[in-house]
Formats: structure tokens, sequence, C-alpha cells
């Protein structure tokens, strides 16, 4: 379709004549649709900046949303552990330090050191209560686990040294004696069968065959076996932790002086060496270098039942063989 042409009456030439903008009304013209073009412009830009988010916007606020999400799960995970310690530091002071006799740790000892903030810039978070909220919570469970680190380091050496404690103190009979018939309630002072002379007896005497094997009753170090004209072969066996035992009037040997030796090993036999009347043990416990009952250091060996029968058998049986 072609494009409309206006036509004008030419005076001059007594003609309608084809008539074109120009001039100063071109320029009006130009301008008034530049104006509305940019008022329109304007218009559309507003409302959509009103109405609509830009492209930045969105990717801005889903990556905001999606952050929050996360914060939120960290949050959680950082209360789990804290219930998951305070689970711990319960079981270290009411149950570990209780059996292994040791003192809770105060909470002082388990605070010291808490403050946090000053190990971060605080300007750069400060307007971030959340996230500052969050990496002081972080910094404290970091100072509880590594003090409940340090305190499971400590009751693994206290439980190391109750085990090896347990284990070398005496507390099992010298020989086998199952038919509870052996022992002599023989300490304390009594009448010499060879000296005729009432003396101090400081050890228990049990009968039995010569060979009969002779037991460590804990763990330790033999520090000497020699002859003596009293005890004949005799045994020390230095336990640690203050205890000493000796086993005496041995037929032989079957250890040597430094050899470790383990709870149950035979360590020599019964025999009738020494000052001793008949084939049998004598054997003695200290405790710090003094001499005590080892009627007290038989409990791993004998139920309740047995020992009062070994007592009942044994205060018959008062007589000393050496
Ligand atoms: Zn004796």
């Amino acid at each position: 379709m072609a494009a409309r042409i206006k036509y004008r009456y030419n005076p001059d030439t007594c003609k309608y004549e084809p008539w074109y903008l120009q001039g100063k009304a071109l320029r009006n013209r130009i301008l008034i649709f530049l104006g509305i073009s940019f008022m329109v412009g304007c218009a559309t830009y507003f409302w959509y900046r009103h109405n609509y988010s830009s492209f930045e916007e969105q990717y801005l606020t889903e990556e905001n949303n999606s952050l929050q999400v996360e914060w939120s799960i960290l949050e959680q995970r950082i209360k789990n552990t804290q219930v998951q310690l305070l689970s711990f530091v319960e079981k270290d002071d009411k149950n570990y330090r209780v059996i292994l006799d040791a003192q809770p740790l105060s909470t002082t000892e388990r605070e010291a050191g808490v403050g946090g903030s000053e190990k971060f810039n605080l300007r750069e978070i400060k307007d971030f209560p959340k996230v500052l909220r969050g990496y002081q919570q972080i910094e404290k469970l970091k100072h509880q686990l590594t003090v409940e680190l340090q305190s499971f380091s400590e009751l693994k050496r206290l439980t190391e040294y109750r085990i090896n404690m347990w284990a070398s103190r005496p507390a099992i009979q010298p020989i086998n004696n199952k038919q509870l018939n052996r022992l002599h309630l023989t300490y304390g002072t009594r009448f010499h069968p060879i000296f005729n002379v009432y003396q101090d007896h400081k050890g228990l005497d049990f009968a039995a065959e010569r060979g009969t094997p002779v037991y460590a009753t804990g763990d330790g170090k033999i520090t000497m076996t020699y002859f003596s004209g009293s005890y004949g072969n005799v045994i020390y066996l230095n336990h640690g932790h203050d205890f000493e035992t000796r086993y005496a009037h041995l037929s032989g040997f079957n250890v040597v002086p430094g050899q470790r030796v383990k709870r149950g090993q035979v360590i020599g036999f019964v025999g009738n060496t020494g000052n001793s009347v008949s084939s049998h043990l004598h054997y003695e416990v200290l405790y710090k270098d003094q001499h005590v009952n080892p009627i007290n250091f038989f409990q791993q060996d004998l139920s309740n039942k047995e020992y009062e029968k070994l007592i009942e058998v044994g205060r018959k049986q008062q007589n000393t063989l050496d």
C-alpha cells in the first residue's frame, strides 16, 4: 500500500501539489516524538523495576536463601556436637573418674581459655551477629574438645597404671591348694620347732611334697635367687608399687635374677632346704619393706566360702614348719 501523500493548493501554479513537512515544523514534530518516546521508555523502566527484580537480584536472593538453609544445618550440627560432647564430659566425670578414684575436672579447668572473640577480627563480622555467635560456639566447642582429649589421655594413663598395679599386687596362693589343706596359719610369734624358742614368724607355711611348683603371686621382677642358712634356697620377687614377696626352702629355681615374671608363672619348686623340719613352702609378703600377713593377699584365688574353709583348716594347723 502506498504511503499517504498530503496535497496543498498552490495559488501560484493554481494546482494541488504534494506537501512535505520541512523546516521548523519538521524539527518540532521530531522533538515531540523523541520526548514522548523518552517518557514512555522511562515509565516502562520504572514500572518494570517496581514489579520485577533484576536477574542479578534474583540470583542473589536465591543464593541468600540457600546460604540461610546451609547456616541452619550448620547450627543444628553445632548443637548436636555440643550434646554429644556433653555426654562424654558426663561419662568422664561421673563414671570413669569415679571408677579410677580421680577428681572430676572443675568448671574453671574446663572453661579456661574460652573467650574466643579476640582470636578473629571483630570488625569483619561484628555486623553479623548470627555469624559471630556461630563462630564463638565453634571456638568454645574446639576448646572443650581439646580439654576432653587431654582428660581422656590422663584417664588412659591412670587406667594403665591401675591395670599394672592390680596385675602386680600379690593376689593368689603361691602353690596349688585346691584341697585347701596345705596352709599352716603361722604368721606372728611362735615356738620355733628347731631352736625351741619363741620367735617372730613373718610368713605363712604351705605343707607340700618336694618338687611341687611354686607360683609368682603377682607380676614383677626377680631381684634375688640365693641360698641362705635359714631360708635355704629363696627367691625375692619385687612387684613394684611397694610390694615384695619371698619364697623359701625351695628345692630348686625356675628363674634367674632380673627376669620379669607374670602372676601364676612357675618360679621354683618346693623343698626342705635351710632351717626346715619338713618339705614345705615358706611365703612372705612385704609392703613398703614391712612384713604383712599374706592371708590378706589370696583374694583372686578363692571364693568367700573357700576362704573361710582355708582359715578353718589353717587354724587347726598352727605348727610352723621352719
Ligand atoms: Zn615359715
